[in-house]
């Protein structure tokens, strides 16, 4: 950790990080705390957001969960999209996220009725993003079965695209301005068939594009999967060749031994996204294991019932605790590199998530007199941001050398819960 850090910007990008200056040049703008790269928020649903608090009672399973979440995928238009999204992109940049994947896969309208603009929807969500003043990453989804053998059907019909050609021929409308980025993603092995899955992967291999994929985050995935195909989830993705160093598998929660083997080997990453896990009774994902395998470990906010990449960070940890009934097994850096650099390489952005001459800069400054982190000392500052920060910690936002957040507040939105309160107005259903 360097103190009294002066990092000069032009055109976007770091120019010059100098530590130990006595005192900032007049014009600089002073950071007071810990400034960290941005944060890169790797698994996304945006719309999930509408759902938070709304599932918590009673019982239900993930299943059930997700009858409710297609609920509000029906009600969404483009229109209704953007609003919701911008209000929670402005979250997470007041989390201290610079960057967001987004796991797109609402692409029509309702029933499947196309848009004039076939891309209208994930449009909405990068406009969205540029005026909640993020990057993001368009992970656009492949999806079309709602199930192994199994028709969409109902909320579903509007995730498809026939097949994964129409897939491609949709998305190679898509036109991004500068603060966003192309990435391909298959939803599931539930929801893609193996022999569908070619196209998706030869599409982001051409453009050097991440590919992300949902991977065995429910048991009953894997049976159905080993039922119809005699083979996990891990091992029919490396058959149709959807992993490797810009693949990111996304939970990768229930795996066998030869799974974890296989993803090592492959180095795809693995984006955990435990508060999302936790909330649905996933399970606990074998993170240690994966990065010892050879696979990065990144976070996502995933279904928004949290959005605090510190949260996500230490439950990595502190998950692997419960489980072991022992502690120290992620050193905090290793958990802060998960939160930066690695996830903004997951994303598509490997010259963000750090600072350093060249890098874009994107930063975030998590302040240290508040409750939480008075007392921070310079040599345990990483296990404190790590282990007690929250999303409330976060002061100041910085991206590509423009300042979105300032003092906790979000310059470009003003006030987010405002901005949740009419969106919302719009999607729930009563
Ligand atoms: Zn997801």
């Amino acid at each position: 950790m360097l103190a009294n850090l002066l990092i000069e910007t032009a055109g976007g990008r770091i120019v010059a990080v100098t530590p130990d200056v006595a005192a900032p040049p007049v014009a600089a703008t002073v950071l007071r705390g810990i400034t960290l790269p941005g944060l890169a928020n790797t698994h996304s649903h945006a719309f999930h957001r509408a759902l938070r608090g709304r599932t918590q009672a009673g019982r239900g399973t993930f299943w059930s969960w997700r009858d409710q979440m297609y609920r509000i995928a029906d009600r969404l238009t483009p229109e209704s999209y953007f609003a919701l999204a911008r209000a929670v992109y402005a979250e997470m940049a007041l989390a201290g996220i610079t960057c967001v994947g987004e796991f797109h896969y609402l692409h029509h309208g309702p029933g499947g009725s196309p848009y004039a603009d076939p891309n209208a929807m994930g449009a909405a969500l990068v406009t969205a993003a540029a005026e909640a003043g993020v990057r993001i990453t368009l992970l656009d989804t492949c999806y079309l079965t709602g199930g192994i053998d199994r028709a969409l059907e109902g909320p579903q019909l509007r995730f498809g695209d026939g097949d994964a050609d129409g897939w491609a021929q949709r998305v190679s409308f898509l036109d991004l301005p500068e603060h966003a980025r192309m990435g391909a993603a298959i939803h599931s092995v539930r929801a893609v068939p193996p022999d569908q899955m070619g196209p998706v992967v030869d599409w982001a291999a051409h453009r050097a594009a991440p590919l992300h994929v949902h991977l065995s985050e429910q048991r009953a995935e894997n049976a159905a999967c080993l039922a119809a195909y005699r083979r996990t989830p891990s091992a029919l993705l490396a058959e149709a060749g959807a992993l490797g160093p810009l693949a990111t598998a996304v939970h990768a929660t229930h795996l066998t031994g030869d799974d974890i083997a296989l993803l090592g080997a492959s180095a795809a990453a693995v984006c955990m996204c435990p508060t999302t896990e936790r909330d649905l009774a996933d399970g606990i994902g074998p993170a240690r294991r994966l990065a010892d395998a050879g696979c990065p470990i990144t976070l996502g906010s995933d279904s928004q019932a949290v959005i605090d990449l510190f949260e996500e960070a230490r439950a990595v940890e502190l998950d692997e605790r419960l489980r072991t009934e022992q502690r120290g097994h992620w050193p905090a850096g290793d958990l802060l590199r998960a939160a930066t650099s690695a996830g903004h390489a997951a994303l598509g952005w490997p010259e963000a998530g750090w600072l350093a001459q060249g890098a874009l800069a994107d930063f975030v400054t998590v302040a240290l007199d508040t409750p939480r982190l008075a007392g921070t000392r310079r040599a345990t500052a990483a296990e404190s941001v790590v282990f007690a920060a929250t999303a409330a910690d976060v002061r100041h936002l910085v991206v590509g050398g423009r300042e979105v957040v300032r003092d906790g507040i979000h310059l470009l939105v003003g006030d987010v819960a405002a901005a949740y309160e009419t969106a919302l107005e719009e999607v729930l259903p009563e």
